[in-house]
């Protein structure tokens, strides 16, 4: 029930981990994360703790990398277990995606996604929605974020979601209807969470988004806000966080 993302110059590991634990109160019942190390998908997921997702990783993966995305679930559609954690990924194994909420129709979505040919590893709502957003991005040979606006104008339900392409690591999207979404503006970084706690130490500029918004998040361009239904563009309102 809690995400945390990072996309600049920084390790994004130790930013993750330590986020992830300022939303430990939250309350979950698994643990996962998500680098990018400039070469590579690298991902770490289990039932557990944050303990023991820090456990595993160093078992498991270089945790190195300047774009991640970390997630504490709370399982709404699966039980909890290794499989049904996040981070997900797409059938391409391009995208990568982690959400807070439920996608209410993920089952008429699936049985579509299936026709189509996709296979799911998951028993997660979750997983459906990663794949909508890749097969609408094939579909309409759109860029992420127009395929993510198109993904969830299908959905019903509640979200606050991150995802990036492997493929194109210097962009992260995220958008928010009903779960809470943070994004901590730094000097060429972004941070994302929950809400600022994972964040405040590194800067003190952060947009809230509201219901129904998305953002394009761009290393070296800067913030892109969108409304999701109608497509047009917000104004940034940048909030000073108090200590
Ligand atoms: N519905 C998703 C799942 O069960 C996300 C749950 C959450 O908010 O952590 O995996």
């Amino acid at each position: 029930c809690g995400i945390v993302g990072y996309l600049g110059h920084r390790e994004a590991y130790p930013i993750i981990i330590e986020g992830l634990k300022r939303l430990e109160y939250r309350g979950y019942d698994s643990a996962g994360v998500a680098l990018f190390d400039g070469t590579d998908l690298k991902i770490s997921k289990t039932k557990g703790k944050v303990a023991d997702l820090e456990e595993l990783s160093n078992k498991t993966i270089t945790k190195t990398g300047n774009v991640g995305i970390g997630h504490t679930r709370w399982a709404t559609h699966g039980v909890p277990n290794d499989v049904n954690s996040h981070p997900h990924v797409s059938n391409s194994g391009d995208l990568v995606l982690i959400h807070n909420g439920i996608i209410e129709n993920y089952e008429s979505l699936k049985k579509e996604l299936t026709t189509r040919g996709y296979t799911f590893k998951s028993d997660t709502d979750t997983e459906v929605l990663v794949n909508l957003i890749e097969d609408v991005k094939k579909e309409e040979g759109v860029k992420l974020g127009k395929a993510v606006q198109i993904a969830l104008n299908q959905v019903i339900g509640a979200y606050a979601i991150t995802v990036f392409d492997k493929n194109k690591p210097e962009e992260v999207v995220v958008a928010k209807l009903g779960s809470p979404l943070a994004v901590g503006i730094g000097e060429d970084e972004f941070f994302i969470a929950s809400d600022a706690s994972p964040f405040i130490e590194y800067t003190k500029d952060a947009i809230y988004l509201e219901d129904e918004e998305m953002a394009i998040l761009r290393f070296h361009k800067g913030i892109k806000i969108r409304k999701i239904k109608d497509d047009s563009l917000v104004d940034p309102y940048i909030q000073k966080l108090q200590l």
